[in-house]
């Protein structure tokens, strides 16, 4: 790898030169540094860390084509995926995994957490293969166990389950809303924790996934975070149902998120297309209340969700896209709000990986150098940052 030098560059708060050599960061310095031979320079802009995903399907990306949503709900793009989950080739779901972490890699993407249908254990141990060879593309892989069609509705699904954290996910996943009754909604919440203990690993649910207004399910997961000790590793996807709760109830359960620690992940690209579609008019956005949440001082990620896949076409793998997203849909255009939806994506969508690679002398350069120093000019332009991995 030949050596980078970034002039002037801005890091954090500071302005500084830093060299890269050998693949890690061999000099952070206050001052300019002096140009070696062959070194590749850039001068201002800014550095960042990579971009984490949160939440993606991997195992169902770059299949929409395939089988189009005409009517746009989450039933539909459920009811195509199964058709489709019974025709996986452990070679197919490879290579578009692959394909689709470079995609991600070439927009400064370097860490990705996929969920994976539990329905299709060959998808599920062919991803959990594939975190080896990410790991030498420079990309770090997680797989949640998702049951996507619930575990408690046919027999033989919590088996599957069960036997998808055994081949050694990364996290339990579970889908309380789509179970049949609210009580096994909630008795699936507290399985999931179950099994996360048995196995040592962290927990991430698809989690009231709807506009129903009596949606009770992110409750019980903070709720079992804080008495099972699991704060930093619940991840709770969606949320969507908090958008629709009457005030008093959300103000209670926004409250209970920031004390458990869980993480709520918006996937406001996806969710703007499925949610609300049992609406005529007024049609409500399907979004979590991000600004309420960060205003009760809870941990806020941003997910992509879907690159082309049965439920949402439309993906790039740009995390920028559904940052630009959010803060559409949330309203979240002050300076200060932009700003923090930008550095959400290098820092709090790390949380499940540990928090984001510091950026200090002796690090792996695992990095992006922006050539614009603004936040709210790179969300304007969504511009392919140089990535270092
Ligand atoms: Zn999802």
């Amino acid at each position: 790898m030949s050596g980078y030098l970034f002039q002037g560059v801005t890091l954090g708060e500071n302005e500084v030169s830093l060299r890269v050599q050998d693949g890690r960061i061999a000099r952070i310095s206050a001052a300019p540094l002096d140009p070696l031979p062959g070194e590749q320079i850039h001068q201002g802009g800014r550095i960042t860390a990579p971009f984490a995903e949160p939440h993606v399907h991997l195992d169902a990306a770059l299949l929409g084509a395939r089988a189009p949503n005409k009517s746009g709900t989450l039933r539909e793009g459920i009811a195509n995926w199964s058709r489709l989950r019974a025709e996986l080739t452990v070679e197919d779901v490879r290579a578009r995994a692959l394909e689709t972490l470079e995609m991600y890699a070439s927009h400064g993407t370097l860490r990705v957490r996929t969920h994976v249908d539990t329905g299709s254990l060959l998808a599920v141990e062919t991803l959990i293969d594939l975190k080896t060879e990410a790991l030498e593309r420079g990309i770090e892989l997680q797989v949640v166990a998702f049951p996507q069609e619930g575990i408690l509705r046919a027999p033989g699904r919590q088996a599957q389950w069960e036997a998808a954290v055994a081949l050694g996910c990364d996290a339990v996943g579970g889908i309380p809303h789509f179970e049949r009754t609210a009580e096994e909604g909630w008795q699936s919440v507290r399985m999931a924790f179950d099994l996360a203990e048995k196995h040592g690993v962290m927990v991430d649910f698809h989690c009231d996934e709807s506009d129903d207004p009596g949606a009770r399910n992110l409750e019980v997961v903070c709720a079992e975070t804080l008495d099972r000790g699991f704060a930093g590793r619940v991840v709770a996807g969606h949320c969507t149902a908090l958008h629709s709760y009457p005030n008093p109830h959300a103000a209670k359960v926004i409250e209970l998120v920031a004390e458990s620690g869980v993480q709520v992940v918006a996937n406001p690209l996806d969710n703007v297309v499925l949610q609300g579609r049992y609406d005529s008019y007024p049609r409500r956005r399907g979004l979590t209340r991000v600004d309420e949440l960060w205003a009760a001082g809870a941990l806020v990620g941003i997910g992509h969700d879907s690159v082309q896949d049965p439920w949402y076409r439309l993906g790039t793998a740009d995390m920028l896209d559904p940052a630009y997203m959010l803060l559409h849909l949330g309203q979240l255009t002050s300076d200060a709000e932009m700003r923090r939806i930008f550095f959400c994506l290098s820092g709090d969508n790390h949380l499940a990986f540990g928090g984001p690679p510091e950026l200090v002398e002796g690090a792996r350069a695992q990095l992006l150098w922006w050539e614009d120093l603004d936040p709210v000019e790179i969300l304007r332009a969504r511009p392919v940052p140089l990535t270092l991995r």
